[in-house]
């Protein structure tokens, strides 16, 4: 593994390019180089940035990136179940929920989760992805239920469920504290949940998005809590809607302050909102999705802002679409994110660039940006297949560290 050093950067054309920007973008860019944190104001200034300065911005989050994980490009193999689309919730933001009665609403059986949940397994993922609506149709015991009759049918299998919002809903039905759910879900197999349901952590934003049913309170610690029980979540970010860049760089920097506390986060996935179906967009007036330029920008600034504190940033396929995908791990991304095999939310909001990559496609996508793909688990730990003695693997990639989840540093398959 190579990386650049910080005075081979320097020397380079970054070090050209940096010459020519703005005298206080430049400042920036050579403080973030510097490996100096980020304030908010700065960021936010970098949300502004065009031509050279845009540019620079992109070279200097592609220049850390490799610095923090080298020249790697992970993806996972995964399974998304979407085990319902029954929610009584109704965010502004989402076509995926519906009444109980709507024609289209659906709700899989038992038998059914864990089928999806062994063909996964049969074809190779190491992971299955588990979120639905907030169904008030379905016993309160089903979350545990679904985690430990999968982990019954397919022990190996990490399941990462259930987000924010899904914790507080279970806990509330069952009439026990977040913690208890959580260890209860943890004792059952559950190996991480996704931190979804962030969208925007910042209340004025939030109340138009979901009438702060899940305020940002609850959903800090709830997340909190899940890292200091042991189970590690991602973090998100939903913006293009009703948002500005003050809210992105506040939602970011305190998920930067929360990793410091926990060190729980794998990875930080930026979600653009996908407006087409939502009622944000055709009855509220919010934009309809971020723009390319925002895209590219979030993801570099992000990993400016991040990168002492959460080292793995994801670019979502599904949002973004494989060429824009491209273009963000070349300006600070690092991960292609899971296969999925289907996936409905992202879908039923307008999404049309599809619900598989095979792992084919993500390496044929990642060598033709010169980079080096790795198949990973849900802990960031590099899989080896065909390697079952554990003999003679080869260890390509070294991971950065998951503080809320030791264990082995390699996963055979
Ligand atoms: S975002 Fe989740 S909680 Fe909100 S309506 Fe959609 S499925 Fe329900």
């Amino acid at each position: 593994m190579s990386f650049v050093s910080p005075s081979e950067a320097v020397s380079s054309g970054l070090e050209r390019l940096l010459r020519r920007v703005s005298p206080d973008v430049g400042r920036i860019l050579d403080k973030a180089l510097a490996d100096r944190t980020i304030t908010t104001d700065e960021a936010e200034r970098l949300f502004a940035v065009q031509g050279t300065d845009l540019f620079a911005l992109l070279a200097v989050a592609d220049e850390l990136r490799a610095r923090a994980v080298g020249d790697f490009i992970t993806y996972v193999v995964t399974r998304n179940i979407n085990f319902t689309n029954v929610c009584y919730m109704g965010c502004r933001f989402c076509a995926f929920g519906r009444p109980a009665r709507d024609p289209e609403a659906y709700t899989l059986s038992m038998e059914d989760v864990v089928q999806r949940a062994r063909e996964a397994w049969e074809w190779g993922a190491t992971e299955v992805c588990l979120q639905g609506g907030l169904n008030p149709h379905q016993p309160p015991t089903i979350y545990e239920d679904m985690v430990r009759a999968i982990k019954e049918a397919v022990p190996q299998i990490h399941i990462h469920a259930y987000s924010p919002f899904e914790i507080w809903w279970g806990s509330r039905r069952l009439g026990i504290s977040e913690e208890t759910f959580l260890r209860r879900l943890k004792d059952a197999g559950l190996g991480s949940i996704p931190g979804t349901a962030a969208e925007i952590l910042v209340p004025e934003v939030r109340q138009k998005l979901t009438k702060n049913k899940l305020s940002r309170e609850a959903w800090v610690r709830i997340v909190r809590t899940a890292h200091q029980v042991g189970i590690p979540s991602t973090a998100t970010i939903m913006y293009g809607h009703i948002d500005a860049p003050r809210h992105w760089v506040e939602h970011i920097d305190l998920l930067r302050r929360l990793q410091r506390e926990t060190g729980g986060f794998t990875e930080f996935v930026p979600l653009g909102f996908i407006h087409e179906n939502t009622r944000l967009y055709l009855e509220d007036g919010a934009r309809p999705g971020p723009t390319g330029m925002e895209d590219l920008k979030m993801h570099a600034i992000a990993r400016l802002m991040l990168q002492h504190t959460i080292p793995n940033i994801q670019v979502s396929w599904v949002k973004l679409g494989y060429k824009m995908a491209q273009m963000c791990l070349q300006a600070g991304a690092n991960d292609f994110g899971g296969t999925l095999f289907e996936e409905s939310i992202s879908r039923a909001a307008g999404e049309t660039q599809g619900t598989f990559t095979a792992p084919e496609t993500f390496e044929r996508l990642i060598r033709d940006l010169g980079r080096i793909p790795q198949e990973r688990d849900t802990l960031y730990r590099p899989v080896i297949r065909g390697r079952q003695d554990g003999t003679a693997a080869p260890q390509l990639w070294q991971p950065p560290l998951v503080r809320a989840m030791p264990g082995p540093r390699v996963v055979y398959r």
